[in-house]
């Protein structure tokens, strides 16, 4: 049976005939009757051309954080836009959101704005290429950190059966047309796994320019970094002098004000942010330490961005900061976070579903198998079935997680405890349908029907 109401349909036909497959961005086509066409977003809820209302624990893949067409960002936005937009010159608010951001993360020295995570990850691997002068890139299994070729290697959509030995991975190439020479200088490990960092570094440790890492897996069920992991990056990318790239696009404005680096004691040379910082609008950064900026004003690597630092991006970002840091944002996000995960973790035992609830109460995931994954390999013995099913009633039911379970749920300052009620009897009806249907119903439930 399709998602799609009438209307919906409607629009998705018209986008079809337009878009191609109809989305803007590869991940959101969810087949040709199973793509939503939203008309608006407000606060914590979303609906769709038929005029049915979910509540919306995808927030975009990370971006709200506030919640949707937050009042007081919009405010911000449109006096920006009625000032001009973009002028091929610094301007004063891109001043005061780089004041913004760096009083936020604390740690860094200077930013530059980007518009996406993307050309944020890109810059910096250059940069890092070319303050050190080697070619090598060390990524995560399960990691994502944008659409260029130098990283779309062994993200979440990689066949876990295709990534060889554990001291010794295949970066597993996710797209075509990605030259095969750029796997060259690319090298993927199982994340948390220090005894294989450390082995790498011991053999080709002089030739790494940068290890890029999400402090948390963000394309991949939230799983947190175990305690040392971080610290051990940390260490052997100082000890070769390489660089320590944090990729925050998710975490960063998403964890607490100061991101990964904040939660998890950890301070990178370059760190990259986007999502959360415009709550909505396109706004992103580079982050530097001090060597890395007085690598960088010697000059001879290249950044640019036409949009860069526009009005817009810089007063959704002024805005967004100011809420976060002088409201309750994040108690909200942490109360109702933490009971979604406690709350799903209570369903799961009681309907006897082998699974973990996985993250952090702002971005995390539910894992439908034995043990509790540290790490991508670990995933491989995920019940996507059972998952699809069970989100698929709940989309039915107006409570709209992503379909795919590798995406976390994110929760955002908008959403309440009447949500989180509303989201466990949904959730909960969903299982013991998606249960019963797989024909794996425990027998208490089975009588109480
Ligand atoms: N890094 C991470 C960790 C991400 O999750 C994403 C997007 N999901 C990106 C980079 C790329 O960001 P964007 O889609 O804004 O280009």
């Amino acid at each position: 049976m399709s998602m799609q109401g009438p209307r919906t349909a409607e629009w998705f036909e018209r986008a079809r005939a337009n878009l191609v497959n109809g989305v803007s961005s590869g991940f959101r086509y969810l087949g040709d009757e199973d793509t939503l066409v939203i008309d608006r977003g407000q606060g914590g809820y979303v609906w769709d051309m038929d005029g049915n209302r979910y509540i919306d624990l995808q927030c975009a893949w990370g971006p709200i954080i506030l919640g949707h067409a937050d009042p007081f960002v919009t405010e911000a936005v449109v006096t920006a836009a009625r000032e001009g937009t973009t002028f091929a010159m610094t301007q004063r608010r891109e001043v005061e959101a780089a004041e913004a951001v760096l009083k936020a993360i604390k740690w860094a020295d200077r930013i530059r704005f980007t518009n996406t995570g993307t050309e944020a990850t890109m810059h910096a691997i250059r940069l890092a290429r070319g303050w050190g002068g080697r070619d090598l890139i060390v990524k995560f299994e399960g990691h994502y950190h944008g659409a260029h070729d130098y990283v779309l290697f062994t993200t979440a959509g990689a066949p876990p059966a295709h990534l060889g030995s554990r001291l010794r991975p295949i970066p597993y190439q996710v797209s075509s047309g990605i030259p095969d020479a750029i796997r060259s200088f690319v090298r993927t490990l199982p994340f948390n796994d220090i005894e294989a960092l450390q082995d790498l570094f011991d053999d080709h440790g002089h030739e790494i320019a940068a290890v890029i890492v999400e402090p948390a897996c963000g394309n991949a069920f939230g799983i947190l970094p175990e305690s040392g992991f971080l610290e051990a990056i940390r260490r052997l990318c100082s000890e070769y002098e390489a660089v320590m790239i944090l990729d925050e696009v998710k975490t960063g404005f998403r964890f607490g004000i100061g991101g990964g680096a904040e939660t998890f004691g950890v301070t990178p040379d370059i760190a990259t942010y986007a999502k959360s910082l415009g709550n909505g609008f396109p706004v992103a950064a580079i982050a530097l330490g001090a060597d890395m900026v007085e690598g960088w004003q010697l000059g001879g690597i290249a950044q640019a961005g036409t949009f860069s630092g526009n009005g817009v991006a810089s007063a959704a970002a002024i805005a967004t900061l100011d809420r976060l840091t002088t409201t309750d944002a994040y108690d909200r996000i942490e109360k109702v976070g933490r009971a979604l995960m406690e709350g799903i973790q209570r369903i799961l035992v009681e309907y006897g579903v082998e699974g973990q609830v996985l993250g952090h109460p702002s971005m995390f995931g539910i894992f439908f198998g034995d043990g509790r994954p540290t790490e991508y390999r670990d995933l491989a013995g995920h019940d996507a079935r059972l998952y699809t099913a069970m989100v698929d009633g709940m989309i039915r039911r107006g409570v709209m997680p992503c379909i795919d379970g590798r995406e976390p749920w994110f929760t955002c300052a908008s959403h309440t405890m009447e949500d989180v009620a509303v989201i466990l009897e949904a959730m909960s009806d969903a299982l013991v349908e998606a249960l019963a249907r797989a024909g794996s119903l425990p027998s208490h439930l089975d009588e109480a029907e």
